[in-house]
């Protein structure tokens, strides 16, 4: 077990730790409250900073513009991107941007990786991933799949309706779910019958129905995407993999998209706690400062403790994955997800509580921050889900708890 960073990785942490707290940090709000273009454009100015420094998209390779750094390099560094919540962006590492971009590179024809990865990596396109549906179609259960792709000539041709697909309005292109053989719903619905399909944003047919209103406003400008795809035509170039990949691309997406959220939450969740300490060592209440009396204390020890558990399951998981373990690291990753969503959502309500009425007012950023955060126990598969795949694993599996 080795926990020190090696230099360079070090050295990278230190350049984006200083770059999110003296560049972005400071005109985050300001960001939050412009609208559209300006936003745009301030984030525009910042990515230009971050690649001139050398920090842009590290995680893809070099030939793309990044660092090459695996899963766990990523680990170090988004995590400290995502101390700010528009962070991850400035530097393109923001979901689902950077999770399609891992897919495009792994399962793209070379036709879609020219023409849609391309412009994704310099940072000219955003992108959408769209498997959710309304119900009764995809959602916790995936094998409720109604979108349907089917063959026509060397086309496919798409129907469905989804919900959730984020940022789909604003997207260049949208990885598409379909169902490309079987029936949905459990029993009749195999781990071969979906396909991904790579659909330009524009085609004929594909609709962007609405935003969905939800719980938290848009800190950027990804809103939550109803679509509805009419006899969309794709060539055989947009399939991701082969026909049939589909199930198997979305775990291998995930798994890795999961841990990233992760990472970004723990920046954040740690930033949090750093803002309590600054408010409890100073604020004083019945004769002593916030930080004398223990119940404040028993906050600050659970958060500092779920933090750390939550890197550690993180940077675990990360590099089983970086050591070929992708199967065996699901469990993990579940646990890591869970856990760590968690985490961040008891952390911001806690620093609610420790800040008092500051604390529920918009003059801090704890109440944004929750609104967001809270969806981290629902996207990319709700904590019950996980549980149950947890439970399964311990039960049957033999999942190994007291690993190295
Ligand atoms: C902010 C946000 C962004 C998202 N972005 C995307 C995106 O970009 N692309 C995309 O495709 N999707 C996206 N999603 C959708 C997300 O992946 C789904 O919400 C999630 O998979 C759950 O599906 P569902 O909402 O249909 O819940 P349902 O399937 O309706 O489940 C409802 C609830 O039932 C419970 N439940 C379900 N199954 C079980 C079980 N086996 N045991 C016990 N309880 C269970 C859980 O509590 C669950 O929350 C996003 C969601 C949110 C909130």
């Amino acid at each position: 077990m080795e926990f020190t960073l090696r230099p360079e990785l070090a050295e990278l942490r230190r350049q984006v730790r200083t770059f999110v707290d003296e560049r972005i940090v400071p005109v985050e709000a300001q960001i939050i409250a412009e609208d559209r273009q300006k936003k745009y454009d301030t984030l525009r100015g910042l990515s230009e900073q971050a690649r001139a420094a050398g920090l842009w998209t590290p995680h893809l390779p070099e030939r793309l513009g990044g660092r090459g750094l695996g899963i766990t390099g990523m680990c170090t560094l988004f995590r400290e991107m995502g101390r700010s919540p528009v962070g991850a962006r400035v530097f393109n590492c923001d979901a689902p941007d950077q999770g399609n971009m891992d897919l495009l590179l792994s399962a793209g024809s070379a036709q879609i990786q020219e023409q849609y990865l391309m412009p994704l990596a310099r940072g000219e396109t955003t992108s959408a991933f769209s498997m959710t549906e309304p119900a009764p179609g995809a959602g916790a259960d995936p094998s409720n799949l109604r979108t349907r792709a089917v063959k026509d000539g060397d086309h496919w041709v798409i129907d469905g309706h989804k919900w959730y697909s984020t940022g789909g309005g604003d997207a260049a292109f949208l990885i598409v779910m379909a169902r490309t053989a079987g029936e949905p719903g459990r029993g009749k619905s195999g781990p071969n019958d979906a396909s991904m399909f790579v659909v330009d944003r524009h085609a004929p047919g594909v609709e962007h129905v609405r935003d969905v209103g939800v719980m938290a406003e848009p800190l950027l400008a990804h809103r939550e995407a109803e679509m509805r795809f009419h006899s969309v035509r794709v060539p055989e170039s947009a399939v991701l993999g082969n026909i049939g990949d589909g199930f198997r691309l979305a775990q291998k997406r995930l798994v890795p998209a999961r841990l990233t959220h992760c990472m970004r939450w723990l920046g954040l969740a740690d930033r949090t706690l750093e803002l309590c300490k600054a408010y409890i060592t100073t604020r004083e209440s019945f004769g002593h400062v916030l930080a004398r009396h223990q119940l404040i204390q028993k906050m600050i020890a659970d958060a500092a403790t779920d933090i750390h558990a939550g890197n550690l399951m993180t940077w675990h998981c990360a590099w089983m994955l970086e050591n070929g373990q992708a199967k065996e690291a699901r469990p993990y990753s579940s646990m890591a997800k869970t856990h760590v969503a968690r985490t961040l959502c008891k952390v911001l309500d806690d620093a609610i509580q420790m800040h008092g009425s500051l604390g529920f007012s918009e003059d801090k950023p704890f109440a944004s921050w929750y609104r967001h955060a809270r969806s981290a126990r629902i996207a990319d598969g709700p904590d019950e889900v996980h549980e149950v795949l947890i439970a399964r694993d311990y039960l049957t599996a033999g999942l190994n708890l007291l690993v190295g």
